[in-house]
């Protein structure tokens, strides 16, 4: 029996790269030691490094102007690393920052705003609180400062299930402030114009390898404002002026993910991966639509490839449901405690048939139960 793992992260890799990560574990390359055993500064780490990064650029066609950064903390402390590194840009008192601007999508942007608030001035352009977060607020509704620091958005929320259709258009949409997005989970999922963010950051436990290696791709002008309390391992300039060895770096992350880069590429590269990622979210949300029996709550306009929450009708019956699913080796279906019911994540490692699976066992449970 195949096992399809919907975990929202960490989560499913290619089986391809974890055979290859298996099959090189004692002796990278010939070089008789194991990649976690390696000096970050030796010349064989450093080409496993100078790789990711050139695959990662080449995935999502980073403009020049845009440094890559390989760093650690996760989303949540880049919740604090973006407003030190971004907030006092434009103000005179650079102890403490001046206004940022931030939409209110779900349970990520909250705690993104609550951690940026110890930081600096928060205004909450939009939010779709009232709304429980089952839709984004439309582009007319929000509220921005005249003068912002930056715009933060979070382009897809894990918990919730909602997801930017858009890129957010600059001159337009933020009154010129560059966009911060939170992008861990759909990173790679799709084309993005990174020409239309300042920041991009996304933890990598989804679409790019293991936990424990953060993602930053930051505009050049957007380097070097940093509040004088920024720790210097936490600023971006200095990072960027060290290419991400300021500190020692997550070592076996970033080769795990530097193979996930290259079986991406191997793929097609994000434009057909996300053809496929559109295929299986409408294999799932079609059917999701078409019965009573399970619920989708989210507007069907910002509906996430990536994360699916949905509710039996009847929610006695969820224990049933997860356990028949994980005899037919469907696994990590239960939903994030805050929302309840299911989630399935389908990212870019999941396969049709995963989903297909999926599917097909909804239907004999609601044959069986409806
Ligand atoms: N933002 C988003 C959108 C996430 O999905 C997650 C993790 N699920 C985080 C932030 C937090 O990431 P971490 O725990 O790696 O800091």
């Amino acid at each position: 029996m195949s096992i399809y793992n919907f975990s929202a992260g960490p989560a499913v890799l290619p089986k391809e790269v974890l055979q290859q990560a298996a099959s090189e574990m004692l002796d990278w390359h010939g070089c008789g030691m194991s990649v976690m055993e390696m000096s970050h500064r030796g010349s064989e780490f450093m080409s496993i490094l100078a790789a990711a990064q050139r695959d990662f650029r080449e995935l999502l066609a980073i403009p020049v102007n845009y440094k890559v950064l390989f760093v650690q903390g996760g989303a949540i402390a880049e919740n604090a690393i973006v407003p030190l590194n971004l907030a006092a840009r434009l103000s005179v008192d650079k102890s403490f920052g001046g206004v940022a601007d931030y939409i209110n999508t779900g349970s990520w942007s909250t705690k993104s705003i609550k951690e940026a608030k110890r930081y600096c001035e928060v205004n909450v352009a939009a939010t779709s609180e009232a709304q429980h977060f089952a839709q984004i607020p439309s582009r007319a509704d929000w509220t921005l400062s005249k003068n912002a620091a930056y715009v933060h958005i979070c382009t897809n929320e894990t918990i919730d299930g909602v997801e930017y259709q858009y890129t957010p258009d600059v001159a337009a949409d933020t009154n010129g402030a560059p966009v911060v997005a939170d992008m861990s989970s759909h990173i790679l999922s799709r084309a993005v114009d990174v020409s239309q963010y300042g920041v991009i950051y996304a933890g990598a436990q989804k679409n790019i390898g293991p936990a424990g290696l953060t993602i930053l791709i930051v505009r050049d002008d957007l380097l070097g404002h940093a509040m004088p309390g920024c720790p210097s391992a936490f600023d971006w300039k200095i990072i960027a002026d060290n290419d991400s060895m300021y500190n020692t770096p997550p070592t076996y992350a970033i080769y795990i993910a530097g193979l996930v880069f290259q079986w991406l590429k191997r793929q097609g590269g994000v434009v057909a991966i996300e053809q496929r990622n559109i295929a299986k979210a409408a294999l799932l949300y079609d059917y999701l639509d078409s019965t009573d029996f399970y619920l989708t709550k989210i507007a069907a306009d910002c509906r996430s490839r990536m994360n699916v929450p949905f509710f039996l009708q009847d929610e006695t019956r969820n224990e049933a449901f997860l356990a028949g699913a994980k005899q037919q080796g469907l696994l990590q279906l239960k939903g994030h405690k805050s929302v309840g019911g299911m989630r399935a994540s389908i990212y870019n490692a999941m396969p049709h048939e995963g989903v297909e699976t999926l599917v097909v066992y909804m239907k004999e449970f609601e044959k069986r139960h409806g």
